[in-house]
């Protein structure tokens, strides 16, 4: 479990925070699980668990007991178990040879007996006192992740539905999702807690079997077990016995200057979901990695415990309170039946993972609802006299309800963290009498601050469960006795995983941006706030419309209340204007202003759509990696969400992952939109999916992704060298297409200016593209163009062309204001960087002393001639080059008649007309990787054409 609790932040001062009392010390042995079970001795039990017992909760009155050195207690309820199978331990991870070990029965952590007393990972059921900050967990729809572990019942997930969190390393199986609390990792704060210094946020388990630990420098990890401890931010791996004497400071690791500090990062979000928060799309493509797939049926989440054949024992069905009767999930134990009532009691709570004395709990029948634990006791002892009662004859278990013996006074936990008090809680003794205002006044005393005014003061009531935090500000006149009843009522889990704070009652000014876009360009800022009332009944009070992007289509909604937001939210996925659909996304407010010195945040695009389903893993290992606040889904509203949300971050780098195509789109988006950045001239680095990639291959990022390792991706962003790289402008000034023009009602403009960064072909080259091009259409998913609405292909358009392709007949050429003679070729290509059609060398690397050296940034282009479709064969063979035509800045082609056309390998057909080719504003900071960290990754690429072209190195 997450171990990021109050002892990281306030050292050992009320660690043992959390619901009731903190520790078990079980004195019976029902089975809860596999394998026979022999009780130890009772001394050794308590070896395991040293400090037991309910001392914190049993000293009424003691006001600074939160000051006592709480000791460390992992209040596991352990007991020796004979193993029936190849068994690890837990703790050390090594096997257990013999025959005995000892299990949790709560949450099966399995020991040697030799590592009993070092054990310090902590029991799941204690996982809710852990909790620094409470926040939710991120979970997608249930799927399989068979090499992974449960957090809560520390099994094999295999081929159970599980439950895994986008943003940390938690997986659950669905049933256990309720016994997990919100300890994900905090990526942003919402106004309510600010802390400057950051913690490792430990996770257990699920690490690489190649783990080191940081402590002791021995494998720390496991394939076999949930073992291990690694930090979700700076990555540095321990023992769970080693990994407590470490700092608490969390420094972020290698990543440092690319993560996105979280206390930088402000988003108040309330009820929108993780997903939203975190811009996942929801659209869920069945998530199918080579060992995970989703079949998207989900199960009841009746976890039942094979029925136990032996006739010594009872199975019962044991509700949590009025809850689990709502929602029908019982979980059944499997008791002896000689066990007595408390024991009986103990397996109930253990089995809902709640770690409180069985003492303070009683079973009641589900059906009338009365006290009858005395009956069990009865019926038990009649069945030991051999009197074989009817009662667990049958199949069907009992019906049981747990519930909280009434009490007369209690102890209650209020924690003041979000107050940045330096204790983890304050315990106060309450009664029937006490109301949340004397409560608050209690606290208030104890703090010290008894002068002040109560009204500035309130008592929130937290729920920290996996999925949602929720919070509640109790009023001052309810008694708070009634109301931990009304709870416990509910679910005695539910109060384990409740907490009280107390808070100043300022009110946070509620500012949210939700990001717009798929609005007709160009309108005024009036017109778009008419547009979004007619269309979203915007309120003009709660928003202000902000035409940031208008030429883009774009703007941004400032909303001053939650409930608004959350209206305009969920209606725009709904709302198309002009027959396009509108799209919005939440943007978090990145505090620039207390970004530290030496950072340059990484801005992560990831187009999904690319290499297969590469992207998707790689968005999910960014995520993880970097805060989930600086990665950017493509197809969720293109580029400009990342950039207006990094525009006031004075120096940022880009990471653009995806193919060549989905570089260019980055780059035209930026190009646009420069000046509305702090940070004019991002630097940019591309992970290439899918194949084709000439950038990538010529910046020496590789020619595709092949599943590296996501971290060394980003040490070698972090560690590339800066170059620069020209841009081109192609202006296509068509003759037919003005009659589209004039009668065009809705219809989008055609293109008539495009950017190039790549290579632009006339002629075969992009005929055949074409081609390609239309295979590619049938499967949709991978089409992505950044140029054309699919209508524009004139897929009939392939039929007008004459086959008689003799370009240079066909078409004119200037270059540099000088007209150019074109040999006989069938196709013409314009070459900004030295690597076309996939790796290819088509300018050849023989001296010429009518050319300059071809280079990324020199301001020219290379204009190269092929004969056919053999002499390209030869090109991509490297047998040949093409013919070399010319070297230029500035190119006029005018074609006679239709030709096909590609730029950075999107195809169309161009009608007769004009084509002039110009630089394109200023030249691009482009990341190359650095040299040495390309020769390990070559080594083992299989591709080393794409390399053998970068060897000419024509870049820099
Ligand atoms: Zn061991
Ligand atoms: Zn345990
Ligand atoms: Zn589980
Ligand atoms: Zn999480
Ligand atoms: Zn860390
Ligand atoms: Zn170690």
């Amino acid at each position: 479990m997450a171990a990021d609790g109050a002892r990281s932040r306030f050292g050992n001062l009320g660690y043992r925070g959390g619901g009731g009392s903190s520790n078990s010390s079980p004195s019976s042995s029902p089975k809860l699980g596999g394998g026979k079970i022999r009780t130890p001795p009772l001394q050794q039990r308590r070896t395991a668990s040293p400090h037991s017992g309910s001392s914190s909760s049993s000293s009424p009155g003691a006001k600074h007991q939160q000051l006592k050195q709480a000791p460390f207690s992992p209040a596991h309820s352990f007991r020796k178990v004979t193993l029936t199978k190849p068994t690890f331990c837990h703790h050390c991870t090594d096997f257990i040879w013999g025959l005995a070990g000892f299990q949790c029965e709560v949450c099966n952590f399995m020991s040697h007996e030799k590592c009993l007393k070092h054990v310090k990972t902590v029991c799941s059921c204690m996982a809710p006192s852990l909790v620094r900050v409470p926040v939710a967990h991120c979970f997608r729809p249930p799927g399989h992740y068979k090499k992974k572990f449960c957090s809560v019942c520390r099994k094999h997930l295999e081929e159970s539905l599980t439950l895994r969190c986008e943003v940390c390393e938690l997986h659950v199986h669905t049933d256990c999702a309720q016994f997990a609390c919100s300890d994900c990792r905090q990526c942003h704060h919402d106004g309510q807690q600010n802390h400057d210094t950051y913690h490792h946020h430990w996770r257990e388990g699920n690490t690489s079997s190649s783990a080191r630990c940081e402590v002791c420098k021995k494998n720390c990890g496991s394939s076999e077990v949930l073992s291990g401890m690694k930090c979700e931010w700076c990555g540095i791996q321990a023992h769970s016995a080693c990994y407590i004497i470490l700092t608490h400071e969390c420094t972020f690791g290698r990543l440092r200057s690319m993560v996105l500090p979280p206390n930088c990062v402000h988003l108040q979000a309330r009820n929108f979901s993780k997903m939203h928060c975190f811009r996942i799309s929801e659209n869920i493509q069945a998530e199918q990695d080579e060992d995970n797939e989703n079949d998207g049926i989900i199960q009841g989440s009746v976890k039942e415990t094979p029925t136990s054949a032996d006739s010594s024992k009872q199975s019962l069905k044991i509700y949590d309170g009025h809850d689990a009767v709502k929602r029908n999930q019982p979980r059944i134990i499997s008791v002896p039946r000689i066990a007595k009532s408390e024991e009986v009691v103990e397996a109930a709570l253990r089995a809902y993972y709640i770690p409180d004395e069985p003492q303070d709990y009683e079973l009641q029948t589900l059906m009338q609802q009365t006290l009858v634990s005395d009956d069990i006791i009865n019926r038990n002892g009649a069945m030991e006299d051999g009197k074989v009662g009817s009662v667990f004859k049958e199949a069907t278990p009992e019906a049981w309800m747990i519930r909280a013996k009434p009490k007369e006074r209690e102890i209650l936990k209020i924690y003041p963290g979000w107050m940045k008090v330096g204790v983890a809680y304050i315990s106060i003794p309450v009664n029937k009498e006490h109301t949340v205002q004397t409560v608050i006044q209690e606290v208030l005393i104890q703090l010290g601050r008894q002068k002040e005014n109560l009204e500035n003061f309130r008592l929130v009531e937290v729920l920290m469960s996996s999925k949602q935090v929720q919070r509640m500000v109790l009023p001052f006149e309810e008694i708070i006795f009634d109301r931990l009843n009304e709870v416990r009522k509910t679910s005695i889990r539910q109060m384990n995983q409740t907490r009280f704070y107390i808070e100043e009652n300022e009110k946070p000014e509620i500012k949210i941006h939700i990001f717009i876009s798929g609005l007709p360009p160009l309108l005024s800022s009036e017109e778009y706030t008419d547009l979004l009332k007619e269309h979203l009944a915007i309120k003009d009070k709660l928003v202000s419309v902000i035409p940031a992007y208008s030429p883009q289509g774009a703007v941004v909604l400032e909303i001053l209340c939650f409930s608004e937001a959350e209206r305009i939210f969920m209606l725009v996925k709904d709302t198309s204007i002009n027959n396009k659909q509108l799209h919005g996304v939440i943007i978090p407010h990145i505090m620039h202003e207390k970004l530290p010195q030496e950072t340059c945040p990484l801005l992560v695009f990831v187009n999904p759509k690319s290499g297969g389903l590469k992207g998707r893993d790689l968005l999910y290992s960014f995520r993880k990696l970097l805060n989930p606040h600086q990665v950017f889904e493509l197809t969720n509203g293109g580029p400009l969400p990342g950039f207006h949300t990094f525009s006031r971050v004075p120096y940022f780098r880009v990471l653009v992952c995806g193919g060549d195509g989905t570089v260019g789109w980055v780059l035209g988006a930026l190009e646009e939109i420069r000046h509305k950045l702090a940070c004019t001239e991002p630097s940019i680095a591309v992970l290439p999916l899918g194949t084709g990639n000439d950038l990538g291959r010529v910046l020496r990022w590789g020619a595709g992704y092949s599943g590296e390792d996501p971290y060394s991706i980003l040490i070698s962003v972090n560690e590339a060298e800066n170059v620069l790289m020209d841009r081109w402008t192609i202006l296509l000034d068509a003759q037919e297409a003005v009659d589209v023009m004039e009668n065009g009602i809705s219809e989008p403009d055609p293109p008539k200016i495009v950017q190039m960064n790549n290579y632009c072909g006339i002629g075969i080259d992009a005929e055949l593209s074409l081609d390609f091009h239309h295979a590619r259409e049938i499967e949709p998913g991978k089409f992505n163009s950044r140029f054309h609405n699919k209508g524009v292909y004139v897929k009939a358009g392939l039929q007008k062309l004459s086959h008689n392709r003799n370009l240079h007949r066909d078409m004119k050429l200037q270059v540099d204001q000088q007209e150019v003679e074109l040999p006989n070729i069938e196709g013409l290509i314009f070459l900004n960087i030295p690597s076309w059609g996939s790796g290819a060398d088509l300018w050849g690397s023989d001296n010429d002393n009518r050319y300059g050296k071809p280079r990324i940034d020199d301001g020219l282009l290379e204009v190269v001639g092929v004969t056919g479709v053999v002499h390209m064969g030869q090109v991509q063979g490297g047998l040949r080059s093409g013919i070399r035509i010319a070297q230029g800045s500035y190119f006029r082609v005018t074609l006679l008649k239709p030709i096909p056309v590609q730029v950075d390998g999107e195809p169309w057909i161009q009608p007769p007309g004009q084509i002039i080719i110009s630089a394109a504003g200023p030249k691009v900071h482009m990341l190359k990787k650095s040299k040495q960290k390309q020769k390990k990754t070559s080594a083992s690429s299989k591709d080393t054409k794409g390399d053998s072209v970068i060897l000419n190195d024509n870049g820099s």
